[in-house]
């Protein structure tokens, strides 16, 4: 679709643009084929509780089975799922679908559901929740929503009003990728969160004195404010045992899982790795 300036000139940025909408534009439509055949899915990886050792609870993350291109996995989609407004009726699914898997695990168990900004400001957002809630049975305290700094950063009136409501309704939210966005503090100081997820940059980092004390103090005031705090991307034991000295409630990697298929959280579950205590 390269535009002709003149004859035999093309120009070359624009049919470069072009190539790149195209494309984006035929990915988009396959997205939506994608959500109807139901080509998404869901996998699930434990969030272990330092104190018992137990698994707390599952997050959900999303994969697509591009029928060539194999299994996508978000950031090969999201974005563009998120420009397009596609992830309004995909993040509905996922609340669903993660709803209803998780309706089936034992109690206290938790589920966690990434939602992007866009849901957020949808009016309907708040009865996208419910409905996920009411259709599956699930209890609304064994939901957590996990928001980015990025979300936070338009300031929405909408943003903030919904996720007041999702909370009086008993939903918990939680503050992913902490540390990460420009201003971590100031969110801290206006919203309240049940979870903070430290990045796993801070995670990663016990070589650095600067990075140690930045993630004590994160976690100090995380659970001074009565919050859960997880080290995300916990890899080694080094990782473990620096997040379990800087006072971290719980942990989420691949030392002790990486996301795992639907069908594998109930042997999971039975296997008796629970945490036992809510
Ligand atoms: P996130 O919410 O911070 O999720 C954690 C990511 O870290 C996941 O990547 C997970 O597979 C990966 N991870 C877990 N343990 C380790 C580890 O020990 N080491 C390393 N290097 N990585 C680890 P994934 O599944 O590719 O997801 C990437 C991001 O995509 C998520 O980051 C989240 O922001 C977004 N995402 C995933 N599912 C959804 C969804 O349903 N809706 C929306 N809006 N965003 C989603
Ligand atoms: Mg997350
Ligand atoms: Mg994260
Ligand atoms: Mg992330």
């Amino acid at each position: 679709r390269a535009k002709a300036a003149g004859r035999n000139t093309y120009r070359l940025g624009d049919s470069e643009a072009d190539a790149a909408a195209e494309s984006s534009g035929l990915l988009v439509a396959e997205m939506k084929g994608a959500m109807k055949r139901g080509d998404f899915l869901l996998n699930y990886q434990p969030i272990i509780d330092l104190a018992t050792g137990g698994i707390a609870g599952f997050e959900a993350l999303v994969r697509w089975r591009h029928p060539c291109k194999g299994e996508l996995s978000p950031s090969a989609f999201i974005p563009l799922a998120e420009e397009s407004g596609l992830i309004v009726p995909l993040g509905a699914w996922v609340l669903k679908e993660a709803c209803r898997e998780a309706a089936a695990w034992p109690e206290p168990l938790r589920i966690a559901v990434n939602v992007s900004a866009i849901q957020f400001q949808q009016i309907s957002m708040e009865e996208t929740v419910r409905h996920a809630l009411a259709t599956s049975g699930l209890a609304p305290h064994r939901l957590e929503l996990e928001i980015t700094e990025t979300m936070l950063m338009q300031k929405s009136d909408t943003v903030c009003r919904t996720m007041e409501r999702l909370r009086s309704l008993g939903v918990r939210i939680a503050l992913d990728d902490f540390g990460t966005g420009y201003s971590s503090l100031s969110y801290l100081h206006q919203f309240s969160f049940d979870t903070i997820k430290i990045d796993r940059s801070f995670v990663a980092g016990s070589e650095n004195p600067k990075t140690v004390a930045i993630t004590r103090a994160i976690v100090a005031l995380g659970t001074s404010f009565g919050a859960r705090v997880i080290a995300e991307g916990v890899e080694t034991e080094e990782h473990l045992a620096f997040v379990r000295t800087a006072g971290c409630t719980d942990v989420q990697g691949f030392l002790f899982d990486p996301p795992l298929p639907a069908e594998a959280i109930v042997p999971l579950i039975e296997s008796g790795r629970l945490r036992l205590a809510a």
